[in-house]
């Protein structure tokens, strides 16, 4: 995408500011009223064996629409026993970005170019990002509440850089607004215990019968937001020092980043993008720290044999040596001679 049209988008994203947090309750009222009113829901006692076939719900798995059978439902229930397994222990920012899709991890590498706190109280955070290029909403509200918080307002160290990082890094629980967290993946969030604001309990039977993925681009732009900027991480990090003062972080009171410095802080990301703030998995950072490691050693490596190289007389020098030594040994020159040959050779 080209770069006046991602600036147009972010320029969208961070209009009318003081509306947004009037917006985010705003889309989840409407997202909760649209899932009290909806009748294909496939709830979880169905799911476990008492679905009624007179329902005539349908579902996606293996390819085409059609109605659910009961060995649909033993994939389902079989599916959500493994992404029980798979979340045992909550979930991290870098765990998000490991397990999500290819797809969303491209979108949100190509698409969602800034994620930018707005308010935060005490281990929750209110992001905005931009929408994607084909979206009809200005910007999207991801919610990330951080789990290690307390316990970071608990552990003995001072520096706001160390308290940011180790908040970070630790556990967490999100939300977006977006119909793709809403409709593919609500669901494994709750079922992996890190889905924060409303619950899902209908099985994504249509959209995403097979369970895959975990977050959408919004939020994983958001977590790598996370990880990487020292901006945002010194704002978490001064939660953490106000909760300590308060003694009681669930009493602190919201802070609301100004308008200019959200605007501020967008641009700032928009500047610094390129290949680097792409999405890293844990992989890809051990593969690029192997390399490093590896070009590293190597030119380590390099610097070795030349020194020792230095140390050895040239393949010249030694040439003109057994020439000389020949000369003395017939007594063509002297002792002398050869000696100063030899010190013009090296
Ligand atoms: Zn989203």
């Amino acid at each position: 995408m080209k770069n006046e049209h991602i600036q147009r988008l972010i320029n969208r994203a961070t209009a009318r500011l003081p509306s947004a947090r009037g917006e985010a309750q705003r889309n989840a009222q409407a997202d909760l009223e649209q899932r009290q009113a909806a009748s294909t829901i496939l709830n979880p006692n169905e799911v476990s064996g008492e679905y009624d076939g007179g329902r005539l719900l349908q579902t996606s798995l293996r390819g085409a629409l059609r109605p659910i059978t009961q060995k649909d439902l033993r994939a389902f229930q079989s599916n959500v026993t493994n992404l029980k397994k798979k979340f045992i222990g909550g979930i991290t920012a870098q765990g998000v970005i490991d397990l999500a899709l290819d797809a969303d991890k491209q979108r949100a590498n190509t698409e969602i170019r800034v994620a930018v706190p707005v308010s935060l109280r005490g281990p929750l955070v209110h992001f905005i990002t931009n929408a994607g290029p084909d979206s009809n909403v200005t910007r999207h509200h991801v919610h990330v509440e951080f789990m290690d918080f307390e316990a970071t307002v608990g552990a003995s160290a001072n520096d706001p850089k160390k308290i940011g990082k180790a908040v970070a890094q630790g556990r967490l629980r999100f939300d977006c607004d977006c119909g793709r967290h809403r409709f593919w993946f609500r669901y494994i969030a709750t079922i992996g215990k890190y889905n924060y604001g409303r619950a899902e309990t209908g099985y994504p039977k249509i959209r995403n019968p097979k369970l895959h993925g975990v977050a959408c681009k919004h939020v994983l732009r958001t977590m790598h937001v996370i990880l990487k900027d020292a901006n945002t991480q010194a704002k978490i990090a001064q939660q953490v020092i106000k909760a300590r003062a308060a003694l009681d972080g669930t009493k602190l009171k919201a802070d609301r980043t100004k308008a200019a410095d959200v605007r501020a802080h967008a641009a700032e990301q928009q500047a610094k993008r390129k290949s680097s703030t792409n999405l890293k998995t844990t992989a890809q950072k051990q593969a690029a720290n192997a390399a490093r490691r590896a070009r590293e050693s190597m030119k380590k490596a390099a610097v070795e044999k030349a020194k020792e190289e230095a140390k050895k007389p040239s393949a010249n020098a030694r040439k003109i040596e057994r020439n000389a030594r020949t000369l003395l040994a017939l007594g063509a020159i002297t002792q002398e001679q050869f000696n100063d040959i030899m010190k013009n050779a090296k």
